[in-house]
């Protein structure tokens, strides 16, 4: 289970890449809402506060398919003329359920088959920031730290060769 530098490196990564125009203005803008996006699906944590119930977590808006109907708004609202930033965008929210899903061992798996399935999967190629609820402040920080190591290095070296690329 990802902290956030993880899931933003990851957004912010994949928006890097897709971006038609890295020495655009709004280049920036577009990489921090793509670490912002990919850390959306978290906020269902505001319906297990209103519910009361720790079962609307890593629900539905971990699923491939709220993702799909996030990336089909940002095409809707954006129109073809800026379809690439909207793919992108779509692709960093989905980033997030598909991360969760790859690294999560402990604390129950994510339904990224809802609305199809309610199985929660997980496939725990690699158990990453597990639990951090559990974990006192420091061991929060070393998390972060880790993943920042990991996530990181990636991250720097597409921002590099695009903006190679775009001088
Ligand atoms: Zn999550």
């Amino acid at each position: 289970m990802p902290l956030p530098i993880a899931h933003g490196l990851t957004g912010a990564g994949i928006v890097a890449a897709l971006h038609p125009n890295p020495a655009s203005r709004r280049y920036g803008v577009a990489l921090l809402a793509g670490a912002l996006l990919a850390n959306a699906a978290d906020l269902d944590f505001a319906l297990v506060w209103a519910f009361h119930s720790k079962a609307w977590h890593r629900a539905f808006t971990h699923s491939l398919f709220f993702a799909a109907v996030v990336g089909l708004l940002f095409v809707a609202v954006t129109g073809r003329a800026r379809l690439r930033e909207a793919v992108a965008s779509g692709l960093a929210f989905m980033s997030h359920g598909a991360l969760d899903w790859l690294t999560t061992r402990e604390g129950g798996g994510i339904e990224l088959l809802w609305p199809f399935s309610s199985a929660r999967l997980m496939l725990g190629m690699w158990g990453l920031s597990e639990v951090p609820s559990r974990l006192p402040p420091s061991g929060v920080l070393k998390a972060l730290f880790i993943e920042l190591l990991i996530f990181g290095p990636p991250f720097a070296l597409i921002l590099l060769l695009r903006r190679r690329r775009a001088s």
